[in-house]
């Protein structure tokens, strides 16, 4: 995120409290083999989900967030051949509820994957009346007890809109503070992880802390940089999604 801010905004000053404050989606779309994979299937149009590097991105025709995805893999022509990167579990769902066939990248986050399906049936039988809402990055077997599925935003406007006062959260547990604050009155509950310990805390987003965003803002540093060949070729598909967002 804070690469695609840079991206954006190439003349301001983007800080990022803690250098390493990444993502496992990226870092599990090395650049080099990225390229490797997309000269192994040639002729495919690349839709990458913004979770993943600058320099993927620049290597990408079009960018997409978990809202949109579907939304702009349909509007593209029906004979295209396409590669969706990095997430395959995302993929997957887009490519079910477009009907398109998509050539996977086989990446996948460590935070969405974690959620143990046996933890999550138990939760059901306790919890007969709680609706099971998903982010589309969770795995198969889990997309599969979820009733209903979305990005971040609209799970939070599912939340509000849906008559059930019980929810089963499965994606970041940062967003049941959001959920609590939304829907004061309606109950969260977080899905234990594989170990039981409910620890599938994203460890990338917790390395911003209070004391590293005192610093940053104190010494202007760490900054994100990156070379402007890549800033110029990750702009494009950026500016593709947003042109056709509308
Ligand atoms: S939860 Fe963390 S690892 Fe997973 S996609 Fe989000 S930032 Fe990346």
């Amino acid at each position: 995120m804070a690469e695609t801010a840079k991206i954006l905004c190439p003349d301001k000053t983007v800080l990022l409290p803690d250098i390493d404050a990444g993502c496992s989606l990226a870092n599990d779309c090395p650049a080099d083999e990225f390229q490797k994979f997309r000269e192994d299937n040639p002729g495919h149009f690349v839709v990458s989900y913004i979770n993943c590097t600058a320099e993927v991105k620049a290597q990408s025709d079009l960018i997409c967030t978990s809202s949109n995805a579907v939304a702009l893999v349909n509007k593209l022509p029906k004979d295209k051949k396409i590669i969706f990167a990095p997430d395959q579990n995302l993929g997957r769902w887009v490519q079910k509820n477009s009907g398109r066939k998509l050539k996977l990248w086989p990446g996948s986050c460590i935070v969405h994957e974690t959620f143990s399906e046996e933890a999550l049936l138990k939760l059901k039988i306790e919890n007969p009346n709680a609706k099971v809402v998903a982010h589309p990055e969770c795995s198969q077997n889990l997309l599969n007890l979820a009733d209903y599925i979305g990005s971040t935003s609209k799970l939070l406007d599912f939340i509000s809109s849906d008559n059930s006062t019980t929810f089963m959260v499965l994606t970041e547990p940062g967003i049941i503070h959001q959920m609590k604050r939304k829907e004061p009155k309606k109950n969260f509950i977080e899905v234990p992880d594989l170990e039981g310990c409910k620890c599938n805390e994203c460890p990338y987003m917790k390395l911003n802390t209070l004391e590293k965003i005192l610093d940053c803002l104190k010494n202007n540093y760490p900054s994100i940089e990156l070379p402007p060949e890549i800033i110029e070729k990750a702009y494009k598909p950026i500016k593709k999604m947003l042109d056709m967002s509308f």
